[in-house]
């Protein structure tokens, strides 16, 4: 028993160190378990740590939640996002925190509602979610959601990752909307690199040049160039190359089917970031409308130019405010003023306002009384015609004219008026001179009718019948009178086909001695008969002219030096080649520069323009009155007023050889000295 009893001791002991033992060695594995179990902890925190300054650096949000959706851990961003740093997050859902941060409560409640998609997806979820700030801005976030699984496959947890778009949504939404805005633009956008070659053609330069975008890409835009302009592509894209830029350049470009096309350019140069140019780009305008618009206006602004140029009567414009806004040329050559003194002044300038005047001191007084036409057609938009007005000159004098001063008006409205004026100093002395005319004529005609019809009436009358020598006396004075009444009528004929160029001048080559000769002899019976003598002197030379009318001229000189020459004196008949002296070319004013039209000269013949001749009548007669030297050459002007009677001339011979000596571009004149002689002086040119 005892035996037993110490058997079972040592079996106790025994047993009881084995177990001792194995109790030892198993807290020596359980320490090193645990040591190392600590090592692990320590690994895991040191790496959780450092997972956490990880995504707590991460600009993307980051947060993990488990199973039913509780957050587990959240980094920076995504705290920062809903304003929640300062919370303890830890363990609540998307719904708790919502009701912690009422402000994203609608932001947290979607991430709850997109977690729910990715449970149920049990796949990996993309998708964008948008979350107001509170500072008014939105935020676009890339959000990705990963769901986790145990393997029994319930939910074990999601991983929330986020990126914030914002920027580059907005970048994108930009470059759509520039995209949108190129190819709805009916410009043609181009982009070429910098040495020509297209990349980019919008639908705007297919309508532009006829080209899809396919046919250009990867040529080069020299393909647009007239072969006019070679150079201009290769000067413009060197330009660009130097950095610039071209704004609106107005070129003309090629289509696809060959036609011309008026585009205006914009060249920028596209620049990457660091600034270096890479590239162009193009904006061409179709601009062949306008430019047509442009060419009609013109060709309709010249055409109007060069009527208003053209017109004979003076153009003005007045605005309301009575200042000459336009004039035509024709206006400021009456006026003496340029086109640019007149215009933006007042009309006061040429328009009669009620200006004092010496010289107008009667048309003042007049004029006072009445309102200025042209105020009127301002006021009361009324066409005034005025037919007895003047203007005035640049020099201080006055004109009189006839002007029309027409309202402008524009949608109803009086704007402006235009006066058209004519000066009508021409007319009035043409009227005056006319009227004149008449009344010398019909005086001039009446006396020798008047004794006519006395001689003829005293005869009818048989009161002569038995005094046959005072009948007779009767017929001659009728006779004479008849011849007068002839030569009036034919020199009053010849004077005004001469002055309205209805005579036919036939102009040929003639020898002056002939001339000269021809009239001596026509002349010679008369001073003959008035005991005159002609001498000639005849010079061989020639000219280009009208021998009878020539002729009829130096009768005419000859017969009055003869008429007023007494018995036994000399007349000369003489002429000589002179030089041409400026003075005597500036004694007619009526001397016009050149040949006249119906003058022609024959291809074979040259006007001598160094020397002319001169034609002298000379006589020893009674002579001129110095004041009359020169009005001798008007109509019916004579020294004396028996001249008529007691010569028998018309006072128009004179008158008649000014005229024809004129037609043959020269001049005549006289020199006299009272009691001893005259002088009539014909210079006509010379052939060559
Ligand atoms: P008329 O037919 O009267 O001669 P003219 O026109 O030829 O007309 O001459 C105009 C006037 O000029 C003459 O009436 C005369 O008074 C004057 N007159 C012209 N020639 C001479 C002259 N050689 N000597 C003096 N007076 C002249």
């Amino acid at each position: 028993m005892i035996k037993d009893t110490t058997e079972n001791k040592t079996d106790l002991i025994a047993s009881l160190k084995a177990t001792n033992a194995q109790l030892k060695m198993e807290i020596g594995e359980r320490k090193r378990a645990e040591k190392a179990l600590q090592e692990l902890v320590k690994t895991y925190q040191e790496t959780s740590l450092k997972l956490r300054t990880l995504i707590n650096a991460m600009p993307d949000i980051v947060c993990f939640k488990d199973g039913t959706g509780k957050w587990l851990e959240a980094n920076k961003s995504m705290l920062e996002l809903f304003d929640i740093e300062k919370l303890d997050y830890h363990g609540k859902s998307d719904g708790e925190l919502a009701e912690s941060s009422p402000f994203y409560q609608d932001a947290l409640l979607n991430c709850q509602y997109s977690d729910r998609e990715a449970w149920n997806k049990r796949s990996l979820s993309r998708g964008e979610e948008v979350i107001q700030k509170k500072d008014g801005t939105v935020k676009i976030y890339d959000v990705i959601k990963v769901p986790l699984f145990y393997e029994d496959g319930k939910r074990n947890g999601i991983v929330v990752l986020g990126r914030d778009i914002t920027e580059q949504k907005q970048t994108e939404k930009a470059m759509m909307r520039l995209a949108s805005i190129v190819e709805s633009s009916n410009d043609a956008i181009i982009g070429n690199t910098l040495t020509g070659i297209i990349h980019s053609w919008n639908s705007g330069a297919e309508k532009i040049y006829g080209y899809s975008l396919t046919e250009v890409k990867g040529r080069s835009i020299s393909m647009l160039a007239v072969p006019e302009r070679p150079n201009e592509i290769p000067q413009i894209l060197a330009n660009i190359t130097a950095g610039i830029g071209i704004d609106n350049y107005e070129t003309v470009h090629l289509r696809k089917d060959g036609k011309h096309i008026d585009v205006a350019l914009t060249i920028s140069p596209i620049k990457d970031t660091q600034d270096n140019v890479i590239g162009v780009s193009t904006i061409a305008r179709d601009i062949s409308d306008r430019k047509q618009v442009e060419q009609s206006l013109e060709q309709l602004r010249h055409q109007h130019q060069l009527i208003l140029d053209s017109a004979g009567e003076g153009i003005c414009v007045i605005d309301m405010f009575r200042k000459i806004s336009f004039v035509n040329p024709a206006a400021a050559r009456m006026t003496g003023y340029t086109i640019k003194e007149l215009v933006n002044n007042d009309w006061s300038f040429i328009i009669y306002g009620g200006k004092t005047n010496k010289k107008l001191d009667i048309i003042s007084t007049q004029k006072n009384t009445q309102p200025c036409p042209v105020k009127t057609t301002l006021e009361k938009g009324i066409v005034c015609q005025v037919t007895d007005d003047f203007f005035w000159r640049r020099d201080g004098s006055f004109f009189p004219v006839e002007y029309v001063s027409t309202p402008i008006v524009e949608q109803g409205k009086i704007i402006g008026a235009v006066v058209t004026f004519k000066d009508i100093t021409d007319r009035l002395a043409i009227e005056q001179m006319k009227d004149e005319f008449i009344s010398v004529v019909s005086h001039e005609l009446r006396t020798p009718l008047a004794s006519i019809h006395g001689a003829l009436a005293l005869l009818k009358s048989g009161l002569l019948n038995q005094a046959p020598e005072r009948g007779r006396r009767m017929l001659d004075i009728a006779v004479a009178n008849t011849d007068r009444l002839v030569r009036l009528v034919n020199d009053i004929l010849d004077l005004e086909r001469l002055h309205s160029n209805q005579v036919t001048m036939v102009k040929q080559t003639c020898n002056v001695s002939e001339l000269m000769m021809q009239a001596a002899n026509e002349m010679q019976p008369i001073a003959e008969k008035t005991g005159v003598n002609l001498s000639v002197t005849p010079i061989d030379t020639k000219l280009w002219g009208c021998a009878d009318k020539l002729i009829q001229t130096l009768t005419n000189l000859l017969s009055n030096a003869i008429k007023y020459s007494s018995t036994g004196k000399t007349v000369w008949l003489t002429a000589s080649k002179q030089q041409i002296n400026q003075n005597q070319a500036d004694r007619s004013n009526n001397l016009t520069s050149g040949i006249h039209s119906d003058c022609a000269l024959a291809p074979t013949c040259r006007i001598n323009y160094d020397y002319q001749l001169l034609i002298m009548v000379k006589d020893r007669g009674r002579g001129i009155p110095a004041d009359k030297i020169e009005s001798i050459f008007g109509r019916f002007q004579q020294v004396d007023a028996s001249d008529s009677r007691q010569k028998g001339g018309t006072g128009l011979g004179l008158a008649i050889c000014r005229s024809i000596v004129q037609q043959h571009e020269g001049q005549i004149w006289a020199e006299s000295t009272l009691g001893k002689g005259s002088t009539f002086f014909v210079a006509l040119p010379i052939l060559d």
